[in-house]
């Protein structure tokens, strides 16, 4: 870009007017969830005993059969239809980022030569794109390229425009999930079975638990005339080059603080289309970076908040464009300001209550809240590493271990409270606990635990699994991540957790048995106690209350035996470590080929995003860069030259004096960024020989990733010697505040 464009383009992002911020007669709760076939449409639009069996469905998982699915679609296609639906699609989570679709019209023959609107049970229930193209890991060769698309009536389906969107998990011809939606639904399945057995320790009338995610959406937006002036922005989603604008985040002016109008009305339209589509969205507000903002809905079902979560990312992209912006999702599109995150608030809650909720009512209460608290440590602990695995990306990787987010260990705070409790529990002998004078007088001595407890003021901001009250909060999921991926893995191994807790348990009730004969209730509370307190010891290496983003914590967590791995395709190969494989199996999520694919494509994505920003950025450099700081070098020469014409030599090296020094510093820039753009395209061309998907992704990572970094540096200086009007590219202070 020319300089004058460059100045037109940042001009017009400057002028740049508002669109009128939307507003709607109707208050919320009556356009929630227009755009969404949910139960009050089902209600209305299916006969009566179709409407009973698909809550059957939906509550307890039962399976539809063609008959019953046929008819849904019928009333599906009278709804949609009034809303001005022609076409339907299969909405899929592949293992690329994103969603996918594939449209089909209503339309069928008549067979009288014209056209009738036609939508069958089969078309609800299964699909088959044309799936070649999707990553599988090489699970599903291309010449075997089916893949199925089915519904999951766990998830309602919605229209958007002219389309009938219906959530689907993706499986292979053979079985193998090729999606996010497939194995969640397995790990939910597999948490609810293994929480429903504990809790049934507690209480009698427990048939389901409920795993919730609340997810936190963190983003960015520029000006879309910025944006497209900035070729790695608009092809790796970051900024590759760019001084720090003087002002950024250092002044915190920004968080919490009023939202420009600009943005506001994007805020606006977005929720309403949101909540239109039954995403039941709630807080909103600026974050600590500069154009960087925050969304929140209310918690939900964890398997329906990852479908929302894809929904709004999709939302906000487009509604982003109608008001004149991008939205970045990508976890650190500006170096030196904070990146974005997607913070995970995951809880289990039962058909009774909430699981992790410390009411402090009865013992028995505190007894049920203690166990879950554990074991979700537990698990956490036994899969720290994994967990990290799963949260980890090439974009994501900019911002983890940078002191801005979570660290790059996993570590779980849980405040004084709850620390109290644990020890207390820990250190207790059994005569502190029980009241053994029969079952009436059976008292434990935990101490109640206040509802003050659900006070979140002592967060801990650096710790990535933080308990906040109710709910664990998992803070290290990037922003453009599909949360479902972080939620497999907790899940499955929360599950893992609790089925171990259980099995001990019973062993324990057994051996017992005889000793507290006739008191059958004292000897499952020994047992639990008892299990606890072995736990409670065993996972303490992941319970940490101190800042996570001090140098001591790093040494500290190597002690404790806690995976510090710092490189993210490294961290990929959790998934195949014998303790996941075996967790995975057990709790029947995925399988060791399933394993082995997702690993692969993870390795490949990780390659494949370093290898596109790697050639953007030597492009930049040697066609933007290079030539705008020689032209202005020779600027500089030719004023040297003139001024030695005017001046006697020795008067004209003072007047030169400035400018001879620029000179030598622009050549010394210039020749290292040239040499090294070099030696990045080696490095890549090393890298590329090598055949070992995970050797090539390390090789990515150890010579080719850390060249960038290098490079940079220099270029960026450049950017502040360079005169302004000739510099190519808009710069982080144009693109950064919105007005
Ligand atoms: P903060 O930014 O202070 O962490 P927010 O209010 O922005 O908090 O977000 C909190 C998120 O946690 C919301 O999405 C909320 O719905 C969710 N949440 C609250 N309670 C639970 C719970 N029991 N389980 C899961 N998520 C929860
Ligand atoms: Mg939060």
């Amino acid at each position: 870009m020319s300089s004058t464009l460059r100045f037109q383009v940042v001009g017009e992002a400057f002028k740049k007017k508002p669109l009128e911020i939307p507003n709607r007669d109707e208050r919320p709760s009556e356009f929630f969830a227009k755009y969404v076939f949910n139960r009050q449409k089902m209600f209305k639009y299916l006969p009566s005993k179709v409407y009973e069996k698909m809550c059957d469905v939906m509550d307890n998982g039962t399976t539809l059969d063609l008959q019953t699915a046929d008819a849904v679609a019928e009333g599906m296609k009278r709804w949609a239809m009034e809303l001005g639906a022609t076409h339907c699609t299969h909405w899929f989570q592949p293992l690329t980022e994103g969603t996918a679709e594939k449209h089909d019209g209503f339309v069928e023959h008549d067979w009288k030569g014209g056209m009738v609107e036609e939508f069958t049970g089969k078309a609800l229930v299964q699909q088959e794109p044309d799936a070649s193209s999707f990553p599988s890991g090489g699970i599903r060769s291309t010449f075997e390229a089916r893949g199925y698309s089915a519904w999951d009536p766990a998830s309602p389906v919605f229209v958007i425009g002219d389309t009938l969107m219906i959530p689907t998990v993706f499986i292979s011809y053979t079985g193998e999930a090729l999606d996010y939606k497939a194995p969640l639904k397995k790990a939910l399945k597999a948490v609810n079975e293994a929480a429903v057995d504990v809790a049934s320790y507690f209480y009698d009338d427990v048939t389901k638990v409920v795993s919730n995610l609340g997810w936190e959406q963190e983003y960015f937006l520029v000006d879309e005339g910025l944006y497209a002036a900035r070729p790695d922005l608009l092809m790796t989603g970051r900024t590759l080059m760019g001084h720090d604008s003087a002002k950024n985040q250092q002044m915190d002016d920004h968080y919490f603080g009023s939202i420009p109008r600009r943005v506001a009305a994007f805020m606006k339209d977005l929720e309403i289309q949101a909540l239109e589509l039954g995403i039941p969205c709630k807080t909103r507000h600026n974050e600590v970076a500069p154009n960087q903002f925050e969304l929140a809905p209310i918690f939900e079902e964890t398997n329906l908040a990852v479908d929302h979560n894809m929904l709004m990312m999709s939302l906000m992209r487009d509604v982003a464009r109608k008001h004149g912006f991008r939205c970045l999702l990508h976890e650190k599109p500006f170096a030196g300001i904070n990146g974005s995150g997607k913070h995970c608030n995951w809880s289990l809650s039962t058909n009774t209550g909430v699981l992790l909720h410390a009411p402090g009512k009865t013992p028995m209460d505190n007894l049920r809240f203690v166990t879950f608290v554990v074991e979700t440590l537990m698990g956490v602990y036994r899969h720290n590493g994994l967990l990290k695995g799963s949260i980890i990306s090439a974009t994501n990787a900019h911002r983890l271990g940078a002191n801005e987010a979570p660290p790059a260990i996993i570590s779980s705070f849980l405040g004084k409270q709850l620390t109290d409790l644990l020890t207390a529990l820990e250190e207790s002998d059994d005569n502190q606990l029980f009241n053994l004078g029969g079952k009436q007088a059976l008292s434990l001595d935990i101490p109640q635990v206040p509802e003050l407890l659900l006070d979140n003021t002592d967060r801990n901001r650096t710790s990535p699994f933080a308990f906040t009250g109710n709910r664990f909060e998992f803070r290290a999921v990037g922003s453009s991540a599909n949360c479902a991926a972080a939620m497999i893995v907790l899940n499955a191994a929360v599950a893992e957790a609790l089925a171990d807790f259980k099995r001990r348990v019973d062993a324990r009730i057994a051996e017992t048995a005889a000793k507290y004969e006739g008191t059958e209730h004292t000897a499952k509370y020994h047992a639990i106690i008892d299990v606890l307190r072995e736990d409670i010891k065993a996972c303490k290496p992941i319970h940490f209350e101190g800042n996570g983003y001090s140098e001591e914590w790093k040494e500290e967590a190597k002690r404790r035996g806690l995976d510090v791995e710092q490189s993210a395709p490294r961290m990929f190969l959790q998934y195949l470590a014998p303790e996941s494989i075996e967790m995975f199996r057990k709790t029947g999520v995925l399988t060791e080929a399933e394993l082995e694919a997702r690993t692969d494509i993870k390795l490949e994505t990780y390659t494949k995003k370093i290898q596109i920003e790697a050639r953007i950025f030597g492009d930049l450099c040697l066609n933007h860069i290079i030539p705008v700081a020689t032209r202005y070098q020779s600027q500089l020469i030719d004023n040297v030259h003139r001024v030695s014409e005017i001046f006697p030599a020795e008067e004209a090296r003072e007047v030169s004096q400035n400018n001879l020094k620029l000179i030598k510093q622009i050549s010394e820039h210039t020749s290292f960024i040239t040499e090294n753009v070099e030696r990045l395209i080696d490095a890549r061309r090393v890298a590329n020989r090598i055949g070992s998907e995970s050797e090539r992704a390390v090789a990515y990572h150890d010579t080719v990733a850390p060249l960038l970094e290098q490079i940079r540096y220099h270029v960026d200086k450049l950017e502040l010697i360079v005169d302004d009007e000739l510099w190519p590219l808009p710069k982080y202070r144009e693109m950064l505040f919105i007005r």
